[in-house]
């Protein structure tokens, strides 16, 4: 079985993929990805703690709402920037986390908070029986496997509507394109629905959330995609099992920031 990752990485750069997949030799993390990285991990560690924040809600409040969002937010914030202190030290990055971090989780606060506060003005629930009705309820970090595709992955977050519909969101940091979504990151997408598709029938799309740009942009499933993941497929499982490393990338510019230049230098 292969990885939803293993595919955008050959996507990126084949080489690359050799040296992950195949050499097992991965780089430090650069800026973004550890910038990435914390978000991911706090909105991973604060999921544990929302049946906690629904249940406490005794108002309809969308301001009291953001208030128990935002402080939980900020707890879990401290304790995970201190867990990535020493790349946060090695990247000389310590004191633009938080200033970057920050605003992406009160976003997502922001939404949290919104969707409870509606979700109670028209049902007038609480406690555990908000939690339990609460729909769209959203979940992060969401395990995917296919054994008919042999393919895995996590995805960033799923806004799970009823038992058999689901809309599944990839958060990225850094730039997004000026129209549409960068190639990479359509197949991703796409390979997320395709491994939801086994289990959910009502899921036939999703969103690239550009978290940094504050912009949503939608990937439809269709068979052309689908048929581009599944070829996507064969090519890294034959890479897996190859002995010779690809040519590096023709594009200079991704060499340049590119954590595993010594590695790749170093190859045949
Ligand atoms: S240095 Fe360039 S060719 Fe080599 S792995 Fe990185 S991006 Fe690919």
């Amino acid at each position: 079985m292969i990885s939803v990752s293993s595919l955008t990485t050959y996507l990126y750069c084949q080489r690359k993929a050799y040296l992950n997949y195949v050499l097992k030799i991965y780089g430090p993390g650069r800026k973004e990805v550890v910038s990435g990285k914390i978000k991911h991990a706090v909105i991973e560690y604060v999921n544990d703690d929302e049946k906690e924040i629904v249940e406490s809600i005794d108002s309809a409040s969308l301001e009291d709402i953001e208030i128990a969002y935002r402080s939980k937010y900020y707890k879990a914030l401290g304790s995970i920037l201190l867990k990535y202190r020493p790349d946060l030290e090695r990247l000389n990055l310590k004191e633009q986390a938080m200033a970057e971090v920050w605003p992406v989780l009160l976003k997502e606060a922001k939404l949290r908070a919104k969707n409870v506060s509606e979700f109670i003005s028209r049902h007038n629930v609480f406690g555990f029986a908000l939690w339990e009705k609460l729909t769209p309820k959203y979940v992060s970090e969401v395990p995917v496997a296919s054994f008919a595709l042999g393919l895995n992955g996590k995805i960033d977050k799923v806004e799970m509507h009823s038992e058999t519909s689901v809309l599944p969101f990839e958060m990225k940091s850094g730039k997004a394109p000026k129209s549409g979504i960068w190639d990479n990151h359509r197949v991703q997408l796409a390979a997320y629905i395709m491994l939801l598709k086994e289990k959910y029938a009502d899921v036939n799309e999703g969103y690239v959330d550009y978290i940094d740009a504050n912009e949503k942009r939608k990937v439809v499933l269709n068979p052309f995609i689908e048929d581009e993941v599944k070829k996507l497929i064969v090519k890294v499982n034959e890479l897996k099992n190859s002995t010779t490393p690809p040519e590096k990338d023709k594009n200079p510019a991704k060499c340049v920031k590119c954590e595993l230049r010594e590695q790749c230098d170093a190859l045949k």
